[in-house]
């Protein structure tokens, strides 16, 4: 199969509400190309040299997503150009985001990431965490006029077991609409990014609006 026909088979069954991240990662630009010229304009990459590598040599009308751990100190690679990055887990890393993105005259949307799975390896907040953070940004919108918290992402265990993926997406699904509707928040989350190739179908089931999708459309790495 073509990436062109995986990606319009991909895209084929996927409700309108529904944004596709391509997750490119490890894939040289002449694959990326392919999924450009089929129609695809959000890439997703994990590695911050490797982005910047390819945003320099590709078409300007891509939006970049960071959906990999971020260091602090390579932020001020990406700042000029990324249009989201999904894995936000510390203040220390928002604080620089927010300094390089006024840095370089920007506002940064930015996905808090939520440790969802059972295996300890992966990253992100817990829920306490997650309110702490989000008082934190509520308390310092003065200082963080650069970046902008715009919603959720999670990674569900790495299991053949169905149920519990749904379990996880379902419980992260119910934390990003509570937070929604809490009166007194005037933080709006507007985007629930989960799902990969694996799994991107239960998580749209549970309430997913971003999916990352590598190895279905690029074929394995
Ligand atoms: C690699 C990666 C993906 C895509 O994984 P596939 O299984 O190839 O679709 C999605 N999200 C994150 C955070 C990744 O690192």
């Amino acid at each position: 199969m073509s990436i062109q026909s995986n990606l319009e088979n991909i895209k084929s069954t996927l409700p309108k509400n529904v944004t596709l991240v391509a997750v490119s990662k490890t894939k040289p630009v002449s694959d990326l190309m392919q999924a450009y010229e089929a129609g695809q304009r959000i890439f997703g990459e994990n590695k911050i040299q490797e982005m910047t590598e390819k945003w320099e040599q590709m078409p300007k009308d891509i939006q970049w997503h960071m959906i990999g751990h971020v260091q602090t100190n390579k932020v001020k690679f990406m700042a000029p150009f990324v249009s989201l990055i999904h894995g936000v887990d510390s203040l220390k890393l928002l604080q620089e985001i927010n300094k390089q993105a006024q840095k370089n005259n920007r506002v940064i949307d930015c996905l808090l990431q939520m440790h969802i799975a059972e295996e300890e390896t992966k990253f992100g907040l817990d829920e306490k965490e997650l309110n702490d953070f989000l008082d934190f940004v509520q308390n310092n919108k003065e200082e963080l006029q650069n970046i902008r918290v715009v919603g959720l992402m999670g990674m569900a265990t790495f299991t053949d077991n169905q149920e519990q993926i749904k379990k996880e997406f379902t419980h992260l699904k119910t934390i990003f609409d509570m937070l929604n509707q809490l009166p007194t928040s005037n933080i709006q989350l507007l985007t629930l990014s989960m799902g990969m190739s694996g799994d991107y179908k239960v998580a749209i089931d549970c309430g997913s609006n971003m999916i990352r999708v590598g190895s279905s459309i690029f074929g394995g790495r």
